[in-house]
């Protein structure tokens, strides 16, 4: 029934470093550069990355970087498409890296270094426990790209008892997607 927008709890940076960044719920960064936009959540043992821009780039760290020392644990294929995720090899090589399996097969086929290849990979659903936060991945059927693991009002979090399974709304005119690769 409510559907408004998480508010947004801060507003760390500015169009003058390339990126935006909003706090659009407990732990939970949303990145965006105008065009294309990264998700991060601070969990109490890590970070948990979702895609990675090439337009984002290294200002994704960057942008960790003024939240959290942490290091980033875990990383997320949300689909295949290099303009989402062609440069996930920003993430460190030793942090798991989750996809849907028909995601993992093209990344395998496409063999691109800066698109490492999936190390978890689902078929349906996936749970991703990280200290006090946990990520749900849903794969609900081929939508935007086959593989495509969810759409972001899928993207169900919980930290702790505040947020128990809360599903995200993103605020309107933050799910704009590019083009296929
Ligand atoms: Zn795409």
């Amino acid at each position: 029934m409510n559907s408004a927008p998480a508010q947004s709890a801060c507003r760390l940076s500015s169009s003058a470093a390339g990126y935006v960044m909003d706090e659009i719920a407990d732990g939970i960064f949303w990145l965006g550069d105008g065009s294309y936009q990264n998700m991060f959540v601070v969990t109490d043992e890590g970070v948990i990355a979702i895609d990675a821009p090439p337009t984002l780039g290294n200002n994704i760290l960057r942008a960790i970087d003024r939240v959290t020392k942490k290091p980033v644990t875990h990383v997320v294929y949300s689909h295949h498409h290099s303009d989402h995720v062609g440069a996930m090899s920003i993430y460190p090589e030793r942090a798991p890296r989750y996809a849907q399996r028909a995601t993992a097969q093209r990344l395998e086929l496409l063999a691109d270094p800066h698109r490492p290849p999936a190390t978890e990979i689902f078929d349906d659903a996936i749970t991703i426990d990280a200290g006090d936060h946990t990520l749900r991945l849903e794969y609900p059927g081929p939508n935007h790209s086959e593989g495509n693991s969810f759409r972001p009002p899928r993207l169900a979090v919980s930290a702790g008892r505040l947020h128990p399974w809360k599903a995200l709304t993103p605020p309107p005119g933050r799910l704009r997607s590019g083009q296929p690769v």
